[in-house]
């Protein structure tokens, strides 16, 4: 069954918000802010709580990008293994970038507790199970770095897995105890009213549309109004426009799709990530689900190509519950919506120094729940002055990605085959 008209679960859920007004007339700010996600907000709490003076410009409202849309899992790491980026990185930067990727979840949880924001805050871990013996290797080798290099990290086998997630479709996985979840949306509203608290002034419904330099400052106009700054921090990642000449054509934005059941009934959701924990797995279009606070089952997945998701849309997912949860056939889908993940053609995020004072982070690549509000904060260290080698992430020359008008095609091409091999290779 293909059911859910409500839209958003986490709109009907969220913590509320104060209104947050449009930009009307000319100020001047330390450092100007472009885009009202988690790599905003986090950058005008961080940049506000050190004493810049901020203003930050959203053209929709907060939350209104992939952060008040997504599974709110905050997963330590990126696609590559801790080996694997030492070896790309070297033995300066690589151990460092390692740590850094694994703090996402103290990074995350900490602001959460020194803000007290009110967002259904769970560390309980993350499990990433594996659908075949080869992705059981490569599971087993990724959680094994992370435990040499101290994270609690464990093996699960295929009977404790079954007994965590409730399904036994999986051979095993591993679990991560530094991740956890959030309420997407009123994380990304918590932020937003800490980085105000600080001093941080807030403009929603209001675009920027130009950014152009001024003298040694940088202009930024809107629609009734403009900043003066003397620096510019871009934090637009998928929703990114035309705002900066060629930094959309670094992202290639993917569609993913969440749906959710009422809160289930114990005898239908008591067996179902009885521990608390979230999961994805390691389909190459991976699936993954949670339950929230009030124990609905969350199912995410990749979607069409379309901004306007349709309950219809949700066809993959609702076999996705079907198959790890048979008994909840014929249970309903409540809530389903979907929105943008930025990929990248290298699977890293990018930071990037785009002018002299001129800074932006962005293709989370599906990890920007625990990522974005960490790169936030380094864009606004970086801004008030340190040096690109002091923080660990490396700062890249932006590079448009070549033949991009392509780019879609070619990603339609490869979900199709990747959907083909995931369903060869599930044992
Ligand atoms: C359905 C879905 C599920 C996901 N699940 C997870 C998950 O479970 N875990 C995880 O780690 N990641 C997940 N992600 C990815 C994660 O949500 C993103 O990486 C993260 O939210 C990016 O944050 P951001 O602030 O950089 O961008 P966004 O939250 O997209 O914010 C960008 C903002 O910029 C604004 N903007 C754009 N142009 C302008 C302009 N010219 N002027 C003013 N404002 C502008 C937009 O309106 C938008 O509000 C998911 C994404 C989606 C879509």
């Amino acid at each position: 069954m293909v059911d859910g008209t409500k839209g958003s679960l986490w709109d009907a859920t969220a913590a509320r918000s104060t209104p947050w007004p449009e930009l009307k007339g000319e100020l001047g700010a330390d450092v100007a802010i472009v885009g009202g996600g988690y790599t905003g907000c986090a950058a005008a709490l961080a940049a506000a709580s050190a004493g810049a003076s901020v203003v930050l410009l959203e053209s929709h409202d907060i939350g209104r990008g992939a952060s008040g849309l997504t599974g709110g899992q905050v997963i330590p790491g990126l696609k590559y293994d801790p080996d694997e980026l030492e070896a790309m990185f070297g033995a300066e930067l690589g151990p460092r970038l390692v740590a850094a990727i694994g703090s996402v979840g103290d990074e995350v949880f900490g602001l959460i507790e020194k803000h007290r924001i009110d967002c259904e805050a769970t560390r309980k871990g993350w499990l990433q199970p594996a659908i075949s013996a080869r992705t059981l290797d490569m599971v087993k080798r990724r959680c094994d770095q992370w435990a040499r290099r101290g994270a609690p990290a464990t093996f699960v086998d295929r009977a404790r897995l079954g007994e965590l997630i409730g399904t036994d479709r999986y051979l095993g996985g591993w679990e991560d105890r530094r991740a956890g979840h959030v309420q997407p949306l009123s994380f990304n509203r918590g932020l937003a009213a800490a980085a105000r608290r600080a001093g941080a002034e807030i403009f929603v419904r209001s675009p920027a549309r130009q950014l152009a330099r001024d003298g040694s400052r940088w202009l930024l106009r809107s629609d009734s109004g403009a900043v003066r700054a003397n620096a510019v921090i871009i934090g637009t990642n998928g929703y990114t426009d035309a705002l900066w000449p060629g930094l959309s054509r670094t992202v290639v934005p993917m569609i993913s799709m969440q749906a959710a059941t009422e809160p289930l009934p114990a005898e239908l959701g008591a067996r179902i990530l009885s521990q608390g924990h979230c999961a994805s797995d390691t389909r190459r279009l991976l699936w993954y689900y949670r339950r929230d606070a009030a124990g609905r089952l969350l199912m995410g997945g990749r979607a069409p190509f379309r901004e306007n998701l349709g309950p219809a849309d949700a066809v993959n997912l609702r076999a996705a519950v079907d198959t790890l949860f048979p008994w909840l056939r014929g249970v309903p889908f409540a809530y389903h919506w979907g929105g943008r993940v930025a990929m990248t053609k290298d699977h890293l995020p990018h930071l990037h120094q785009l002018a002299p004072g001129v800074w932006t982070a962005l293709g989370y690549n599906g990890r920007g729940v625990g990522l974005a509000p960490l790169l936030g904060r380094y864009l606004a260290e970086l801004v008030a002055g340190k040096r690109p080698d002091d923080i660990p992430f490396p700062v890249t020359a932006m590079r448009p990605i070549f033949g991009y008008p392509f780019t879609r095609t070619v990603a339609r091409a490869l979900i199709r085959y990747y959907r083909m091999r995931d369903r060869l290779e599930v044992e």
